[in-house]
């Protein structure tokens, strides 16, 4: 009796573990883009928002986007520019 009835059980929870196994690979795969920062954040009227795995890539990304969508020039992207555009940068989760 007890067997019958721990048998199943042992299945669903060998299924679920398999299931979860299976979602935090997901999760994990999706969370390669961490960082994430809104071109609201930097002051423009929008709501594009850049992700990447660096904040390197988060400003290379943003800059990009500002330069063909907000008319940014390349030279305004000064270092001092970088640092206060790094506080924005916040992980996503
Ligand atoms: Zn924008």
């Amino acid at each position: 009796m007890s067997l019958l009835a721990s048998k199943p059980q042992f299945i669903c929870s060998k299924h679920t573990i398999f299931q979860l196994c299976v979602l935090i690979l997901n999760l994990l795969t999706k969370n390669t883009h961490l960082l994430t920062l809104s071109c609201k954040d930097v002051g423009f009227d929008c709501n594009h928002v850049v992700k990447a795995g660096t904040e390197e890539e988060v400003i290379r990304n943003i800059t990009e986007h500002a330069m063909k969508q907000h008319d940014m020039k390349a030279e305004n992207m000064t270092p001092k520019m970088k640092e206060i555009i790094r506080k924005f940068i916040h992980n996503s989760s």
